[in-house]
């Protein structure tokens, strides 16, 4: 299966997991995202991160999905804040990827100059990935397909108008911390 394929596959729109569907009954869980939350403005955006944050179970790891300026830095930032991370996070577009220590070691990696899963193996991509004590956040996850699995929770931002964005999220812990 090409990586391309495997992206796709992720939009399945039964929601299912796979393009075309085995297992009409699983229970729906990538595509048609099941959880929203509705930012007006960054500092939404940033408390909603603090929460992510403070909940993120070691060894978790979150892919983004969503354009340029979409907010995942935006969100990444309240996400180190919540881990009780003081140090700035800034874009890691040039270094790949930043290490932070908190709570959890957060990795963010920056997967946009990445070519795909072999690039990812050679920066150490997957030990992050296993690292049990550790929280991953991936902006452009878009680009390595092949990295998610069941247990990877998905938050898509899309930009509605002006400030507002959209966050779409898929996995257990993630979905518990919205009624
Ligand atoms: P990305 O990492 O997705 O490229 P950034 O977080 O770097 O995006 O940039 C998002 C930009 O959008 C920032 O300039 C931020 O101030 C602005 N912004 C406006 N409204 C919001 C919002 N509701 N949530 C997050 N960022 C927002
Ligand atoms: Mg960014």
């Amino acid at each position: 299966m090409l990586a391309q394929d495997r992206h796709e596959a992720l939009y399945c729109p039964g929601g299912c997991g796979r393009r075309s569907c085995e297992d009409p009954k699983k229970p729906q869980r990538r595509g048609e995202q099941l959880k929203t939350f509705l930012s007006h403005n960054k500092e939404e955006t940033i408390a909603f991160g603090e929460l992510i944050g403070k909940a993120a179970p070691g060894g978790s790891v979150i892919a983004f999905r969503g354009d340029l300026g979409a907010g995942k830095t935006t969100l990444s930032k309240g996400i180190a804040q919540g881990l009780g991370i003081d140090e700035e996070v800034t874009s890691p577009t040039y270094t790949i990827v930043s290490e932070y220590r908190g709570r959890l070691a957060l990795y963010h990696i920056d997967a946009y100059r990445l070519a795909g899963e072999s690039d990812f193996a050679e920066i150490g991509g997957y030990d992050m990935l296993e690292s049990a004590g550790s929280l991953c956040l991936i902006e452009w996850s878009e680009r390595l397909p092949g990295i998610v699995n069941d247990s990877t929770a998905i938050i898509d931002i899309r930009v509605e108008h002006g400030d507002e964005r959209r966050l779409s999220l898929s996995g257990a812990w993630l979905e518990a911390l919205l009624p």
